[in-house]
């Protein structure tokens, strides 16, 4: 979550990049010196979270973005499930002569929860307006809280899929630590199996991978729904120097069907894997890094 730090800051890069396309030259070097000087004020406080922050909560795309995925995923639900029932065994079959043995497991819905269904972007503002870099002690301090809200059509989708049969999972990198306080949140707000068995918390790994596969064991997952790639696939853990593009393209008949992705421009790998190519600079070089890669 460190990342937060950082994340308008690629926004606010942005900007100033269509600025510069749109306005009169400057000078080279005195447009230089202003970019360095605009970074390194900004690298001092928690500006970064400003634009990316107000678009989380006031633009009514991102309200209309949640809607449209949560639709979507509720259309793909029922499709896979229908799909997933027809090659349910036969059960009057044993099951060494049954072709579809080992696919009956029950159908699962695999959800991350942090900008995916609660919305911590109230976070995001006290940090820009106390000017602090974020800890874990401060997040554990809002997590305790249990009062995030709920993103639109979040809460509603859970439910649906939990009345169509679908076993509703979230799998989450809130610490288990935090397991208290998060089920009391989302008991609170509604959500479908807001328990400890349908809770898998980050233990030891940030990677998703393991958990998922440990629900894979008595289910089959048939829709995974999240604000970051990686938390639909390991694949998108590392995105490497074409930032994970080739890997969506290869995968792109999946989005919308089996993979519902929401968005988040406040932090995420797409931003953590791209300041990786920027270890080892201070904050402002790092900043500068980036704006090379425009
Ligand atoms: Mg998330």
């Amino acid at each position: 979550m460190k990342k937060l730090i950082i994340v308008t800051a690629i926004i606010m890069l942005v900007s100033c990049a269509t600025v510069k396309q749109s306005a009169p030259p400057v000078e080279e070097t005195s447009a230089g010196a202003a970019i360095s000087n605009a970074l390194t004020e900004a690298a001092e406080d928690q500006d970064y979270l400003i634009l990316a922050t107000l678009w989380f909560q006031k633009s009514a795309e991102m309200r209309a973005l949640y809607y449209q995925c949560f639709r979507n995923a509720e259309t793909a639900l029922a499709e896979n499930l229908a799909m997933q029932i027809r090659k349910m065994p036969i059960m009057d079959l044993p099951a060494s002569e049954n072709p579809m043995s080992g696919q009956g497991k029950p159908a699962a819905v695999v959800l991350d929860i942090d900008e995916t269904l609660l919305d911590n972007s109230p976070f995001q503002g006290w940090q820009v307006l106390e000017k602090k870099e974020f800890n874990n002690d401060d997040w554990f301090r809002w997590v305790e809280l249990a009062q995030a809200k709920s993103l639109p059509g979040a809460v509603e989708f859970t439910r649906y899929a939990d009345s169509l049969g679908v076993e509703v999972f979230y799998v989450s990198n809130r610490t288990v630590q935090e397991m208290g306080p998060t089920i009391k949140n989302m008991a609170a707000l509604g959500f479908a199996n807001a328990d400890s068995t349908h809770m898998l918390l980050k233990e030891t790994t940030s990677s998703k991978v393991e958990r998922r596969a440990q629900i894979e064991k008595e289910y089959e997952i048939i829709l995974l729904v999240g604000d970051n790639l990686a938390d639909i696939s390991g694949v998108y853990e590392k995105r490497g120097s074409d930032y994970g593009f080739d890997a969506v393209d290869t995968d792109r008949l999946l989005f919308g069907i089996r993979y519902i992705v929401l968005p988040n421009p406040m932090y995420g790998n797409w931003l953590s894997e791209l300041l990786k190519m920027t270890e080892g600079r201070t904050e402002k070089e790092k900043l500068l890094k980036l704006l090379e890669t425009f």
